[in-house]
């Protein structure tokens, strides 16, 4: 048996309220959610953080705005400011760094570390963990949950049970223990159609499913049983090494108002675009299919893709693409409502200068390495480019 492994989850709790609770300290102790304007209850975005004030309420992310509103409108209702969520989460990786190389982002403010092997510099797993929050409160003041343990699968539930604020180790060896009387919510993939099919058979907790024959949970569930059962026995998540990278990449935004003005729905194609080639690139990453999302004022929902013959992770490739994917979808007198640029079939390696592209479309992008290292300092909105400043305000963006 090799050594165990020494992973540690951190998650910095309730990320965007605390990052505007330290903008204004007036907010500390109030119910907080960040997302779009509710509008008293007609807005149409969604929520993209909810302090545990407002989680009283049922407020959690991704509800639309204005079923939060219903909830608790005497919540106070912030509209979110990504360059100082980036400039945080920027500082907390470079906390991490100082620790280990192996460092696997999941989120914006999540990841996991591997700590395997740091014994000697920096002495035992635990006591770094508190190192590392030490140094996350010093250069962020911001309130951080860990967990660690001998898969991503543990650390992560232990951090998930340590919030807010807290430590949980479990220690090699004791992971079944552990896991036995957990809620099956608490295993990260089971969602509330899954604990509902597996109550039926009174399979509760993650130690029921452990004690569960494979080829049984497969019966119930399945393929995605012996996932489960994996992750029920503690062997699952694999271990942090070569980062695993996302299966897709996608930027969409819900306009104000329906809007007919196909040139401000080109424009913000543009900068939609840009935003998910900026996430690319920040990931070496390159992609083959461009995929539009367009959703009509009543709702009725285009999803449009192509698949190029070369990956790329060229803003204006990807924009000219999702242009023409959506001037064929848009049919002769749109209402939009929604607009999306997804970018799948990701591929790490380095883009191929296209043979056909044009002089301007070279030129556009020799300029993009230089843009990327400006808005890594300075946050995306430092640079705008041609079209998109006639957008009035891109931070609307849905999360
Ligand atoms: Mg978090």
């Amino acid at each position: 048996m090799p050594d165990p492994r020494s992973i540690l989850h951190v998650d910095l709790d309730a990320f965007y309220v605390a990052v505007e609770r330290l903008r204004d300290p007036s907010l500390v102790g109030k119910p907080v959610v960040v997302g779009a304007d509710p509008r008293g209850g007609r807005g149409r975005g969604v929520v993209a953080a909810a302090s545990y004030e407002a989680r009283v309420f049922g407020i959690h992310s991704a509800m639309p705005i204005g079923e939060a509103y219903r909830r608790c409108p005497h919540g106070v209702y912030v509209a979110g400011h990504r360059d100082l969520y980036a400039r945080a989460a920027r500082a907390v990786r470079r906390v991490f760094a100082q620790f280990t190389p192996a460092v696997e982002p999941v989120s914006i403010d999540e990841a996991y570390l591997d700590l395997t092997g740091t014994e000697r510099l920096h002495g035992p797993p635990a006591r770094t963990a508190e190192r590392i929050r030490s140094a996350i409160v010093e250069n962020t003041r911001l309130p951080v949950s860990m967990g660690l343990g001998t898969t991503k699968t543990i650390a992560k539930i232990a951090s998930d049970l340590a919030k807010p604020e807290g430590f949980l180790e479990v220690l090699p060896g004791r992971e079944a223990v552990f896991l036995a009387r957990l809620p099956l919510r608490r295993l990260p993939g089971v969602g509330p159609a899954t604990r509902q099919r597996l109550a039926k058979y009174n399979l509760k907790t993650v130690g029921d499913l452990a004690r569960l024959d494979q080829d049984i949970l497969a019966g119930i569930l399945g393929e995605r049983g012996s996932s489960f059962l994996a992750s029920a026995t503690g062997d699952g998540g694999r271990a942090v090494a070569a980062r695993e990278h996302p299966k897709s990449v996608s930027r969409e935004c819900t306009f104000d108002t329906d809007t007919t003005d196909l040139e401000f729905c080109e424009a913000m194609l543009l900068y939609l675009s840009e935003r998910a080639c900026h996430d690319l690139r920040t990931q070496r990453l390159t992609a083959r299919t461009v995929t539009l999302k367009l959703r009509h004022h009543d709702f009725t929902t285009v999803v449009r893709s192509t698949t190029m013959p070369s990956p790329t992770d060229s803003d204006r490739t990807v924009a000219t693409t999702a242009r023409e994917l959506f001037r064929a979808a848009c049919g002769p007198r749109p209402r939009v409502r929604l607009l999306g640029v997804g970018l799948s079939n990701l591929i790490v390696e380095v883009p191929q200068l296209e043979l056909f592209a044009s002089s301007r479309a070279l030129a556009w992008d020799r300029l993009t390495a230089p843009l990327d290292r400006l808005r890594e300092r300075y946050g995306f909105e430092a640079v705008r480019s041609g079209s998109t400043l006639r957008l009035r305000n891109p931070n609307q963006l849905d999360d």
